[in-house]
């Protein structure tokens, strides 16, 4: 297969009025994960993985693979990893402003369709001139990933793409606490009108443990922290209030199949 560049106009309204589903890899996972094998198969939804989907027993074979934190290697230090899993048929959505990897080595490296978006230049401004602004929801402590970050600004970020599909007033900080609310966004902008949420449990201290059923080889890299208690809790309930919000504006309906979360933004539901 080929390397194709895709940009995020490519991809507006790719799925207009379907069903997504926004897989996570939290334990409750489990219990949705045979149902939506079967809705897949039947081409009935769009399934966004993230990160580590590939780990997973049981996996479900995403059609577009998220990526918006640096937990493995860059796609320029390791792309035999990313082309493996993508098999060069699903497309590598990659936030460019957390992998460092530049336009010419991905180019140069990748073989599957690669759509990198940017999460941190609002306005097409600095990630210190959009800190100046706003330190309440920008980012809890002013870093970049690397040291030219700043000099890939000027597309419109994946949150002002959403406020301008949605015209919703606000748009979501660039660190929300989980990678999930990013697939949510694709799956605004592709035009999917039903988004169901599984596994984003975002807690790490359950009974039921910390991931789905992993692999007898599987492995997540990292390591379980405090990232969704105390004041990132806060933080997060502003970003999914605002993701839902844009949402409801457009008619979209975000659901989630977790039956109990400590979050109460979307709407609970089942399949
Ligand atoms: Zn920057």
């Amino acid at each position: 297969m080929a390397f194709e560049l895709l940009t995020i106009s490519d991809i507006i309204d790719k799925h207009k009025g379907t069903i997504a589903i926004i897989q996570c890899h939290g334990p409750s996972a489990n219990d949705n994960v045979n149902q939506i094998k079967k809705l897949h198969e039947e081409n009935e939804t769009v399934v966004f993985g993230i990160n580590e989907w590939h780990e997973f027993e049981n996996d479900i074979i995403p059609d577009y693979w998220v990526r918006s934190f640096p937990q493995r290697p860059s796609i320029g230090e390791d792309p035999d990893y990313y082309n493996k899993h993508t098999n060069g048929t699903i497309p590598l959505l990659s936030c460019d402003v957390v992998d460092k990897t530049t336009l010419e080595d991905a180019m140069a490296k990748l073989n599957c369709p690669y759509l990198p978006y940017d999460l941190r230049h609002f306005n097409k401004e600095t990630c210190s001139e959009n800190f100046n602004k706003d330190p309440d929801h920008f980012l809890p402590r002013y870093f970049t990933f690397f040291p030219d970050c700043c000099n890939r600004r000027g597309r419109l970020t994946l949150q002002e793409e959403v406020q301008k599909y949605t015209n919703y007033s606000k748009f979501f900080s660039p660190s929300t606490h989980t990678s999930a609310i990013n697939m949510i966004a694709f799956a605004i902008i592709m035009g999917c009108t039903t988004i169901y949420i599984t596994g984003m449990d975002l807690d790490y201290f359950t009974e039921r443990g910390r991931y789905a059923n992993l692999k007898e080889e599987g492995y997540i890299p990292g390591q379980a922290g405090n990232s969704w208690s105390g004041w990132r809790q806060k933080w997060i309930l502003h970003d999914f209030n605002i993701i839902n919000e844009s949402a409801k504006n457009i008619g979209t309906k975000i659901i989630n199949l977790h039956p109990n979360p400590w979050y109460k933004t979307f709407e609970l539901g089942t399949l």
